[in-house]
């Protein structure tokens, strides 16, 4: 308890004020931090487990704030989420990264398209111009509907109805690719899975971590093995994510999973970046 007096400040928990003023800095500064151009997205490659070789990459947004410097996204999401900033952030993510895969096409075009992944927030799901700013960002870029991935929460399709259901299940129709990311901490009934135009599972971090244990956790071992053979009997692909060794890689490649995403391959990083990359597998 408070105790009277001198001493009440002290009582006062500096680091909760300190909480408190940064959080209410943001949210004063987020409304216009995209019209003053503070974000910037980072790219982190996805990889094809059985060689290694750069499958496309997934971007993840930042935010160079002029006081706090760069800030992640678990800074600034939930907070634009709040506050409805997120459809024209989420736009503006989308507009750019399919901008920046269409310029890696340009320039890398015989190894194959690269493919991009695009984190998608539930409000933008709700939100009605999904679909048509979707197609009209690509049309203006000139990509291929199925160059892109569309990454959602397993939880924010928890007990969906057709009315969530049906913006996706039309992009699915013109070949974007659906990914259900953080697959495995959510609730979702497996059966659940043919109701959704999902085309690829996103194991979530947590199941690539306890691959780091020698030996691994054998029941963890067990679902991974019973989540891929689902996942392939339904056509559907599975990414890993959070890979930090070759032996996590390793062991879920022998597990059946089909690319891998994490810092043993590369952190996420500037554009340039992943271009370099995967001109290097393509030259050897
Ligand atoms: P996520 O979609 O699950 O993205 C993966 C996160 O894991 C990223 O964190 C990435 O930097 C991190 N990561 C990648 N490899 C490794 C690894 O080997 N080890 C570890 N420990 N971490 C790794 P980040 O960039 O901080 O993003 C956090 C979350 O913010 C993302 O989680 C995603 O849910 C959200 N997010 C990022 N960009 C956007 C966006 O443009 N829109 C929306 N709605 N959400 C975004
Ligand atoms: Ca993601
Ligand atoms: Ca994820
Ligand atoms: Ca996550």
């Amino acid at each position: 308890a408070k105790s009277a007096g001198g001493n009440r400040f002290e009582l006062a928990d500096p680091e909760a004020d300190a909480r408190a003023i940064t959080r209410h800095g943001l949210t004063t500064a987020l409304p216009t931090a995209l019209d003053r151009g503070e974000f910037f997205i980072e790219y982190q490659p996805l990889v094809h487990l059985g060689d290694g070789t750069v499958h496309g990459a997934e971007a993840l947004v930042r935010w160079l704030h002029p006081q706090h410097g760069v800030l992640g996204p678990d800074r600034f999401i939930p907070l634009a989420e709040r506050t409805g900033l997120i459809v024209p952030l989420g736009r503006w993510v989308l507009q750019e990264s399919v901008r920046q895969a269409r310029a890696w096409q340009q320039t890398h075009d015989e190894k194959g398209p690269l493919r991009i992944n695009v984190n998608l927030s539930p409000c933008q799901l709700t939100h009605p111009g999904l679909v048509s700013d979707t197609v009209d960002i690509l049309e203006q870029a000139g990509l291929e509907p199925d160059a892109l991935c569309l990454e959602v929460t397993e939880s924010a399709l928890i007990g969906a109805d057709d009315d969530l259901l049906k913006p996706l299940r039309c992009l699915a129709e013109m070949g974007v690719d659906i990914a259900l990311d953080d697959f495995g901490t959510g609730y979702s009934n497996l059966a659940n899975l043919r109701r959704l135009p999902v085309r690829v599972l996103k194991l979530d971090r947590s199941f690539t971590q306890s691959m780091q244990q020698c030996p691994a956790d054998p029941v963890d071992l067990k679902i991974v093995e019973g989540i891929v053979s689902l996942a392939h009997s339904l056509n559907l692909a599975v990414t890993v994510e959070g890979v930090e060794t070759g032996a996590q890689a390793e062991q879920l490649r022998i597990l059946g999973c089909d690319t891998a995403q994490g810092w043993y391959y590369a952190r996420p990083g500037p554009p340039e970046r992943l271009h370099e990359l995967a001109l290097a597998d393509a030259t050897g």
